[in-house]
């Protein structure tokens, strides 16, 4: 290969050069190094009353992290690309509401300022090579949640993990979110193995997003629970009060009912590890 050898690409979270887990702290909460967390809320914030009620129903089944998009990266131009602004000023009513730590979706640096009461700013799959973002991102000093691009290698996710921690920032939380193949019935393929090879190659805590893995509400719980069985740090499920009219993502979002049910098989399982 040219130039520097692969895992020496990656020196800043590469398991080799630091064996000891990084446990990213979100107020109360903690991920990695054996602690788990449940991130859980709407694809995107659609009103006040939305977000608030969401907020007060994932909290009631142990969520530790409330997640609403406000910037929303969507394929086509003319859907609902979020409230903006606006939405990041109602997840920070939720916030207050309930207590829970808020993670969203930053699109460009040029918006940081917007997100002074976001807790974990969340890279989407398809800013996942966004160098300009991901360096930026490395001057600051909050958890950074970055998913892999649906068509990146496990040491492409690795690099850009580096652009963040080689800044100065090392709270960084790796996400498998689901990977294009040939698969058409699911949104994308859910690369488990994807979980215990990042925690072998890395020290960074890795989360699972069942729901832009598969797309489709039904599969969500079982995967959700594979991915704690076969080892993951946390997950982020999308819940919507009323998937039907959600404005984003309704076919693959949990009602807060089946939340709190796959919450508790959650729980159960990890008991038994
Ligand atoms: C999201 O989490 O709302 C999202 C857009 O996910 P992804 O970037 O994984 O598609
Ligand atoms: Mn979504």
């Amino acid at each position: 290969m040219y130039g520097i050898e692969i895992d020496e690409q990656y020196r800043c979270c590469n398991r080799i050069h630091n064996p000891e887990d990084i446990i990213v702290k979100i107020g109360s909460a903690e991920i990695g190094g054996g602690h788990f967390c449940m991130i859980a809320g709407p694809c995107s914030v659609e009103s006040e009353e939305q977000i608030v009620g969401i907020a007060n129903e994932v909290k009631k089944a142990g969520a530790d992290l409330l997640r609403g998009g406000a910037f929303k990266p969507r394929t086509s131009p003319y859907d609902f690309a979020g409230l903006k602004a606006e939405g990041l000023r109602l997840l920070s009513i939720a916030k207050k509401e309930t207590g829970l730590p808020i993670v969203s979706e930053i699109m460009s640096p040029r918006d940081l300022e917007l997100f002074e009461d976001v807790d974990v700013l969340q890279v989407g799959a398809r800013n996942m090579q966004n160098f300009e973002l991901l360096n930026e991102l490395g001057m600051i000093h909050k958890p950074i949640l970055l998913k892999r691009g649906p068509g990146n290698t496990v040491n492409e996710l690795l690099m850009s993990a580096e652009y963040i921690m080689s800044k100065g920032n090392r709270q960084v939380i790796l996400c498998e979110r689901g990977i294009r193949t040939f698969c058409e019935h699911t949104r994308n393929t859910l690369d488990l193995s994807a979980v215990p090879l990042l925690k072998g190659l890395s020290c960074l805590p890795v989360i699972v997003d069942p729901s832009h893995a598969t797309g489709i509400s039904r599969l969500v719980p079982p995967m959700a629970l594979a991915a704690v069985a076969g080892g993951a740090d946390g997950l982020m499920i999308e819940v919507h009060n009323d998937p039907e009219k959600a404005l984003c993502d309704g076919p693959q979002a949990l009602r807060p009912e089946e939340y709190a049910a796959v919450a508790e098989k959650v729980r159960q399982i990890r008991a038994v590890l």
